[in-house]
């Protein structure tokens, strides 16, 4: 049954090669580079399915990558000799985007090629960024384990269609072929590939390997034959030294692991040793994924154990609220055949969790103090993420308290650009707490009346609106040995701040509305607690407070719109 077969690409592909070819247009060179991350993920998954079952190398474990060029067919091909794929996997896999939230991603797409760019790059490019320099892709796999008539040969270029067919192959893995468009001739050059190879893939941890090109010979003497060349460093990158590796490389990396296309915002590279021995390698991107509320979204490290890659997307080593957080991490201590349950229950990942966690926050504070501006960058990225950190991790609640950034009346601007530690610097002589007011958006947080007699003191003011902020303070409710109050609840005890005229004023008040406040106390006594003479207020004659106990407005709000 070699049926040659005709089937049209799922419509989220069709209008991510359309985009792609067009926006992706200057920064083109990047396919190899994601041709040979793929090449070197199926190796990694070869690998690792033969710890189980040996028999799939096939008598040929010396996993590589192989290119080859082509200056007068305008071809370059891309060999592997990794897991391969069956015709299944090659209609799954090169004819749909599997993930989730595509299509109403690809609608953000406007057209602008600079912004488009970019949002593809969240999106990562993968395989169909080969169409981006090539009018036709071939492909030719066979999968580990399957006979050699199992074979898939694939084509396409690029429109609204592929074509798959059943072919015969008797290397295990995957050739992919590009026919290069006639303005990217410059793709057939075997020295240009070379130096992309260099410059993009020098961390893949396999080899990859070209024929010299040996010059013509002189008179009288011999050709010289093309010998095979290993063109990159070939080690896993995260095993090397610091001081070893350039910034570029870790970028490339970091491209390489987390499938991103703009560099990252900062790393951590480090080697634990004793008790338990890993090295981990962690980046912060500098933009969020689109998918990032997306609760089922994939999160977490990639995995290795003893340099063999184990899973992608281990999210036993981070806490939710660092979801973010993308890397490796290479256990020494772990068994090769950990599987995602064991890891749920092993003490030595818990004890790297808490490692890692730790590692993260201390990157994270060290890019607020040395670069504010990148950490301005992570945090309109990633701060409400950040947000969930004291409800979840009570531990570090104090370290994640000085990473937060909130709206403040010191400047009245929805900007979140100012830290605890300022506050506190900035407060009042006598004032022992830092005061907060919680809204459904930031103009209302600005104008509560609860703030009045705070701005007439000059008394700063947290200034609430995002969703996950009542949430945030219900955990929060300790800074640096000062206590954090809502405005809008109970009693404010900002007497010790009052004048002696301001004290005076308020007493004569309570005596002279005496009689005012009961005929109020009785009239509403169905309604409020209490009514109470205040000097909260300047402007406004009247404000409502919640009790200090009680829930917060907006949580009442969410409560109350879930129908409880
Ligand atoms: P990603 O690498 O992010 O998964 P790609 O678009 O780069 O996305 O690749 C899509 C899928 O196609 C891969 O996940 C893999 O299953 C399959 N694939 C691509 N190239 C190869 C290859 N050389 N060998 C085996 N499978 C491959
Ligand atoms: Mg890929």
């Amino acid at each position: 049954e070699a049926q040659k077969e005709t089937l049209g690409f799922q419509t989220e592909v069709k209008q991510l090669l359309h985009l792609m070819i067009h926006s992706l247009y200057s920064n083109k060179e990047i396919f190899l580079r994601e041709l040979i991350s793929n090449a070197s993920d199926a190796a990694d998954k070869l690998r690792f399915l033969a710890l189980e079952d040996g028999a799939l190398y096939e008598d040929d474990g010396d996993l590589s990558i192989r290119l080859a060029t082509d200056k007068e067919a305008k071809t370059l091909t891309i060999t592997d000799n990794g897991i391969g794929m069956n015709r299944q996997d090659v209609v799954d896999h090169l004819g749909t985007i599997a993930k989730s939230g595509t299509s109403s991603f690809l609608q953000q797409l406007t057209g602008d090629q600079k912004k488009d760019s970019q949002l593809i790059g969240q999106f990562g490019v993968g395989f169909y960024s080969a169409f981006i320099v090539a009018s036709k892709v071939e492909v030719r796999t066979r999968k580990a384990g399957e006979s050699a008539e199992n074979g898939v040969y694939w084509s396409s270029e690029g429109e609204g269609e592929f074509t798959v067919e059943t072919i015969n192959k008797s290397e295990r893995g995957t050739e992919i072929t590009l026919h290069l468009r006639d303005e990217e001739t410059e793709f057939a050059d075997g020295f240009r590939i070379r130096s992309l190879v260099k410059k993009y893939s020098d961390h893949i941890s396999l080899p990859i390997i070209m024929k010299s090109e040996p010059l013509p010979p002189a008179e009288g003497e011999e050709a010289e034959e093309p010998k095979d060349e290993t063109l990159n460093t070939a080690t896993a990158l995260w095993t090397r030294s610091k001081s070893d590796i350039s910034d570029e490389e870790y970028q490339e990396f970091y491209k390489h692991v987390s499938h991103d296309f703009e560099d990252s915002l900062t790393w951590a590279h480090n080697r634990v040793e004793g008790k338990l021995d890993y090295t981990s390698l962690l980046y912060v991107p500098t933009n969020a994924p689109f998918d990032l509320w997306d609760r089922d979204t994939p999160r977490g490290l990639k995995l290795y154990v003893q340099r063999v890659f184990i899973m992608d997307k281990a999210d036993q080593f981070l806490p939710m609220y660092l979801r973010f957080v993308k890397g490796v991490i290479d256990s020494n201590d772990l068994s090769l055949n950990v599987s995602r349950e064991i890891l749920q229950e092993d003490r030595a990942v818990t004890t790297m969790k808490t490692g890692l966690t730790k590692r993260v926050l201390d990157m994270l504070n060290k890019l607020a103090n040395n670069e504010p501006e990148k950490y301005a960058t992570f945090w309109k990225a990633f701060g409400q993420v950040l947000k969930e950190g004291p409800g979840e991790d009570f531990a570090n609640k104090e370290k994640i308290a000085n990473l937060l950034r909130f709206a403040t009346t010191n400047d009245d601007s929805a900007e979140q650009t100012h830290s605890l530690e300022q506050y506190i610097e900035r407060m009042q002589e006598g004032q022992d707490k830092i005061y907060y007011v919680v809204a459904e958006n930031h103009n209302t947080a600005k104008n509560s009346p609860h703030l009045e007699v705070f701005r007439k003191k000059g008394i700063e003011v947290l200034l609430l609106s995002d969703r996950v902020d009542e949430w945030l303070m219900s955990h929060l409710s300790e800074f640096d040995g000062k206590q954090l109050v809502d405005v809008a609840k109970g009693e404010l005890d900002l007497d010790s701040l009052d004048s002696e005229e301001d004290k005076k004023a308020k007493e004569e008040a309570e005596k002279t509305f005496e009689s005012l406040i009961s005929q109020m106390k009785e009239a509403l006594s169905e309604k409020v607690q209490d009514v109470r003479v205040t000097n909260r207020l300047t402007d406004s004659p009247a404000c409502l407070v919640v009790g200090q106990y009680d829930m917060g407005l907006q949580m009442r709000r969410l409560m109350e719109a879930a129908g409880q």
